[in-house]
């Protein structure tokens, strides 16, 4: 299903042009408009789901290959010395298109680009408290 005021169902449809560099019956891939590198790309289902909460389970597996598919196309053809996988659900982690998507950051030695966060230092009674709460131990 499509939602009428999503941007990005507009372009995984094509109702509005973009630079695709791969399509299928149920994603397009484009290159990103404000791209963190060259050749940054976009995993875009045509179905609209906000974000992985709301991913049908079938279509999220089937995104991954055309990530892995696009992924080695990126590496062939820019020759990138590696390569990012970025997906964000919510505003605090940095979701600003609420339509779900899967960044490719083809990455290159001196790009200068940072992605990543701080790591925390928690003592292990703290992490063993997280893990009984996840876990419904707690
Ligand atoms: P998010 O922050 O939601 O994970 O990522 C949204 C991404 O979509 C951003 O990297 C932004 O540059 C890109 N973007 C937003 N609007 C458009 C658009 O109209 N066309 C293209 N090609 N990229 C877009
Ligand atoms: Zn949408």
């Amino acid at each position: 299903m499509k939602k009428d005021d999503c941007i990005f169902c507009k372009i995984a449809n094509g109702e509005i042009p973009s630079n695709t560099i791969y399509e299928d019956d149920l994603f397009r891939v484009i290159l990103d408009n404000g791209p963190a590198t060259k050749g940054h790309a976009l995993v875009l289902p045509k179905d609209h789901s906000a974000d992985i909460f709301e991913m049908p389970e079938d279509t999220l597996a089937k995104a991954m290959v055309v990530a892995k598919k696009v992924a080695g196309k990126l590496k062939e053809t820019l020759s990138c010395d590696g390569l990012n996988i970025v997906q964000n659900n919510g505003e605090c982690a940095g979701q600003t298109v609420h339509h779900f998507h899967i960044h490719l950051i083809p990455r290159y030695a001196d790009d200068g680009q940072l992605i990543g966060w701080k790591p925390g230092s928690p003592s292990s009674e703290e992490l063993e408290k997280v893990r009984k709460t996840i876990n419904g131990e707690s």
